[in-house]
């Protein structure tokens, strides 16, 4: 650390970002004291050794990180980016851990532009240590190009907020140097159903051979690890492992299922129910607050490309767009697609899945890195015995960084950047002007029933709707009230389904109005709710007068009328009211948005 001058050797192999990146194949100084990832691992990755040496490098798992140096890591860069970087926590993990995520965006210097969100996650399973490093090195990257002037990130940073959590998984991570084959949570699960709820298995590297050895147990039917005894004493080792549950397994969709063990020993363990561990709480909560257009979650263990459906062969509605994708990434990184490998099996509970199917977001997954033949048997104990699993998820340390580059970076770039460059590119917004308390966009559109929708930043919620109107393909051209938000950041969101791209204004709109309050009287609304669709219900509604009442009561009587929407048999506990949105004034269309309570 501390370097006020950092010799850049770059060699950036591929094309990033698109097609007009230039590879950095010379020596540059940058002079902003901020350690490069690739100026680091040059330094502490030389003494890389083979096998399991997870277990010599100790707890700061040698060049690789562990939750703290990933924790200094990201403020560091936030400290010597400040304009750029934001670091923020999501969650908790099971070990009450910070979960961090950190947002990359360039200040708005453009009066209406672009600004759509994109998420890359790394390490939901512990021992794939190599995904924290894809994270750390595309954020580096980013940093690095933007302070160089290049200029098509400086584009991207101005037209993306890029959030990326290097780690889902902070508590297995660190774990790891005791035990590499940790790929669950360390959520303490009751594996040998002896009613204890404590892990009762102290890994070792009792023989001393740089290996935690795994072998199979008949009498507990599962996979144990090389250990003593632990607290229990009851002369067996390994019998209660550590953890826990399998994140990637543990999405509330599509959740039951094959793809998914119920049996707490299995590294496929879904967990007892949707959402038990709080790291997969934390990301639903996440990604419930924000609009990712793209997402990618990092993987090892084998290369491939993975999109939706994973509980399912059967093509998703955006399938033709998927596959699109995957033939773009397989140029990139000469993967093959999931579907392509002969052990490939689908999943139930999975992110990917939950990503697209609930939050309908184009989420791929990458599988980065595998060495099938690092694995080995051995004999541990007098039973027969694998070892050899880091180096089987993770590259010798002194190829991380050029195997990232040459093969991951480049796919990161793509999905992070396919929103201004994907083959399905929807639409251009043109133009916009303000008078009075109208707003007026004119646009291009290439496909119809595009939704254009005037948004406000809601502290709770993130992007919420507060008028709205749907374009057909072809010259466009529509008009807003825009009127009582004076002091919140708005957008235009552009998009189909949901997914999109929003435009932010940069300042505030800043038009003068009364804003007004609605009546009601006799528990009647003075309007009509259509729609059946529970998880939002659009209210539209003209004032003709204004009168007084208040938001909440307001909001009782839209809650009972919803609930007397909701199809006989769903709970209405999580139907209730929790946000009336709109612009309350005479003359004025009136959008109010209900929103369904999430259950996270
Ligand atoms: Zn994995």
């Amino acid at each position: 650390m501390g370097k006020s001058t950092a010799l850049i050797f770059l060699i950036l192999v591929g094309s990033l970002m698109g097609n007009s990146v230039p590879i950095h194949t010379s020596s540059v100084s940058v002079d902003v004291g901020y350690q490069w990832i690739w100026d680091e691992v040059a330094t502490t990755g030389t003494s890389d050794i083979n096998g399991d040496d997870v277990l010599s490098w100790g707890s700061s798992l040698g060049a690789y990180y562990n939750s703290t140096e990933i924790m200094y890591k990201l403020n560091d860069a936030k400290n010597h980016f400040p304009d750029l970087v934001s670091v923020f926590e999501i969650g908790k993990s099971y070990q009450n851990k910070s979960i961090l995520a950190v947002k990359i965006t360039a200040p708005n210097t453009r009066t209406l532009q672009v600004k759509y969100e994109t998420a890359v996650v790394g390490n939901h399973h512990a021992r794939e240590a190599i995904t924290v490093i894809d994270v750390l090195l595309y954020m580096d990257r980013i940093l690095y190009l933007y302070s160089e002037g290049d200029s098509v990130v400086t584009n991207l940073l101005e037209e993306a907020e890029i959030y990326l959590v290097p780690t889902l998984n902070p508590d297995g991570l660190d774990a790891l140097y005791l035990n590499p084959w940790i790929r669950k949570n360390m959520q303490p699960i009751d594996d040998d159903g002896d009613n204890t709820t404590v892990d009762q298995s102290e890994i070792r590297d009792v023989n001393g051979d740089g290996y935690i050895a795994q072998y199979y147990s008949y009498k507990y039917g599962g996979y144990l690890f090389e250990g003593v005894d632990g607290p229990d004493n009851d002369t067996f080792a390994g019998e209660d492992n550590w953890g826990g549950v399998d994140l990637n397994r543990n999405y509330p969709f599509q959740f039951i299922g094959d793809g998914s063990s119920s049996n707490p020993r299995d590294m496929n363990y879904r967990g007892p129910a949707p959402l038990s561990a709080p790291e997969t709480r934390a990301w639903v909560n996440f990604a419930n607050n924000h609009t990712f257009f793209t997402a990618v979650s990092l993987h090892s263990g084998t290369e491939a490309i993975v999109t939706p459906w994973s509980y399912t062969d059967k093509p998703a509605p955006d399938q033709a767009e998927f596959n699109y994708i995957v033939n773009e990434l397989k140029k990139k990184s000469g993967f093959l697609e999931w579907s392509e490998l002969p052990y490939s099996y689908s999943t139930n509970g999975e992110w990917g899945d939950w990503m697209y199917g609930v939050d309908n977001t184009l989420a791929v997954t990458l599988e980065t890195y595998g060495n099938n033949a690092a694995l080995h048997n051995t004999y541990y104990d007098g039973k027969s015995a694998t070892v050899g699993v880091w180096d089987r998820f993770n590259p010798p340390s002194k190829d991380m960084i050029d195997h990232s580059n040459s093969l991951v970076q480049p796919m990161i770039d793509f999905m992070v950047t396919y929103p201004r460059s994907g083959s399905n590119y929807y639409h251009k917004l043109n133009g916009f002007t303000l008078e009075g308390n109208r707003l007026t966009l004119t646009g291009q559109s290439e496909i119809n029933n595009l939704d254009v929708v005037i948004q406000y930043r809601n502290k709770f919620q993130g992007w919420t709707n507060i008028d709205n109107s749907t374009v057909d393909s072809g010259v466009f051209n529509v008009s807003f009230s825009v009127e009582g938000f004076t002091d919140k950041d708005m957008r235009v969101f552009i998009g189909k389904g949901g997914r999109g791209l929003g435009y932010q204004f940069n300042g505030l709109i800043d038009i003068k109005g009364e804003p007004h309050v609605i009546s009601y009287e006799n528990n009647t609304l003075p309007f009509e709710i259509s729609g059946t669709d529970i998880s939002t219900i659009n209210v539209n509604y003209t004032l003709t007068s204004t009168t007084t009442t208040s938001r909440s009561s307001l909001a009782t009587t839209i809650s009972s009328i919803i609930s007397s929407l909701i199809p006989t048999g769903e709970s209405t506990s999580e139907k209730s009211v929790i946000g009336i949105f709109g612009i309350l004034a005479a003359g004025v269309p009136v959008l109010f948005v209900i929103r369904k309570r999430k259950n996270s």
